[in-house]
């Protein structure tokens, strides 16, 4: 079973396992239930693409992740691109054959994203980019790029902005790799110079690139937490039979039960909060608050599991998986140093509380 999650990409033996259990799936025609038929995907129902996510969860392997590809490039493509861009990517972006990142962030410009400075100016049917983009996911395995770029610079803040798909080998890119503290490369900084984009790359109509740019971001939210809090607590709980202290296994401690307990019992309403979510989708609304909900919800527990295992598992919780006396291969080690990611991508959490004090509990804006 490949090394499934956020940080999947981080040795070449895992992120080609990553890749080779991607095209199993595109094989079996397990992704993208619900893309339309022509672009190989299934014409089916939301509620089905959901039932068979929750079944490969159960399974304990999940959707695989190869980038925002599948998750928010196709979505979003297929809402706003031309015929010629969904018949260009679409079936590419399913099978794997295509790794896209993400070119949002920069260096100034990041919860506020609407200050992003680079810049895209239009000649002889080209753009030409010139700026940077930081933390940018997979850079150095993407194909192409989907980047925020500001088309005109007079306009007021969140327009003059276009969306637009850059093929990463063009010339004048330059990708400089960001170690993080786990030792892996997962993102990069990437330097785009004099770099030229065919027209027919804009996504959506020029200066416009904001409301595509809000549709990705919908989709990024809903990014299936609520699914996976309560198989991180069962990791926990088998965790917890496995260690012992002093003699006695610490499942027999009614202090870890308890704890674990509690656990459960905040998974549990993070998944019903999930459910509330499909039922505003099914229905045709739109999107509700459930979302910042999860997001702030589910990446704190995250947080907090791995605290509670790092304090298990005592000393060896500092041992990382080439240790041969590694518990778990050295899972946990991974997991503590990776847990607060979730609290900042996706719009921070502080974003979140944000959103859900204006907009739900009616606060005055900060
Ligand atoms: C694992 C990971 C992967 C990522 N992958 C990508 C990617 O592929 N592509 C991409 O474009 N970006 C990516 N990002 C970047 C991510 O989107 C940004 O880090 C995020 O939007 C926050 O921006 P920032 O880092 O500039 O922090 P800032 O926006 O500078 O925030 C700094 C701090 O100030 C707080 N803050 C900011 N504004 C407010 C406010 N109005 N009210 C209260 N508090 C506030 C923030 O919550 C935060 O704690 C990734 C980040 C991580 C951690």
């Amino acid at each position: 079973m490949p090394a499934l999650g956020p940080l999947a990409d981080e040795d070449e033996a895992s992120w080609d396992a990553t890749l080779r259990w991607h095209r199993k799936l595109y094989e079996g025609g397990w992704l993208g239930i619900t893309w339309p038929t022509e672009y190989g995907g299934r014409g089916g129902t939301l509620l089905q693409e959901i039932i068979c996510d929750q079944e490969l969860d159960q399974a304990g392997s999940g959707v695989p992740f190869t980038g925002p590809g599948i998750w928010l490039l196709g979505p979003t493509l297929i809402q706003w691109g031309t015929d010629a861009q969904k018949r260009r990517h679409l079936r590419k972006v399913l099978s794997g054959a295509e790794i896209w990142c993400q070119g949002y962030s920069e260096p100034n410009a990041g919860s506020d994203l609407a200050a992003l400075q680079t810049r895209a100016v239009e000649k002889d049917g080209h753009f030409i980019v010139n700026g940077s983009k930081i933390w940018t996911s997979l850079a150095h395995r993407a194909h192409w790029m989907f980047l925020l770029a500001r088309t005109d610079s007079a306009a007021a803040k969140h327009s003059g902005i276009s969306y637009i798909l850059v093929d990463m080998k063009s010339p004048g890119i330059v990708i400089s790799p960001l170690v993080q503290m786990t030792g892996a490369r997962h993102f990069n900084q990437v330097f785009l110079e004099d770099v030229r984009v065919p027209v027919e790359n804009l996504v959506g109509r020029k200066n416009q690139g904001w409301q595509v740019a809000m549709t990705t971001l919908a989709f990024e939210r809903s990014n299936g937490q609520e699914r996976i809090m309560m198989r991180r607590v069962q990791e926990l709980a088998r965790l917890a039979t496995t260690l012992s202290r002093n003699g006695r296994s610490l499942w027999d401690d009614s202090a870890v039960r308890q704890q674990i307990g509690q656990f459960a019992a905040e998974a549990a309403a993070i998944r019903y909060t999930g459910f509330r979510q499909l039922t505003r989708q099914l229905k045709g609304l739109p999107p509700g608050p459930e979302g910042s909900m999860i997001k702030l919800s589910a990446s704190e527990l995250g947080l907090r599991i791995a605290a509670f295992a790092t304090e298990m598992l005592g000393p060896f919780a500092q041992l990382e998986r080439a240790d041969r006396l590694a518990i778990d291969r050295g899972l946990w080690a991974q997991r503590i140093l990776e847990a607060r990611g979730p609290l900042i991508y996706s719009g921070t959490n502080e974003i979140q509380r944000n959103i859900l004090g204006e907009r739900v509990l009616g606060l005055p804006k900060g």
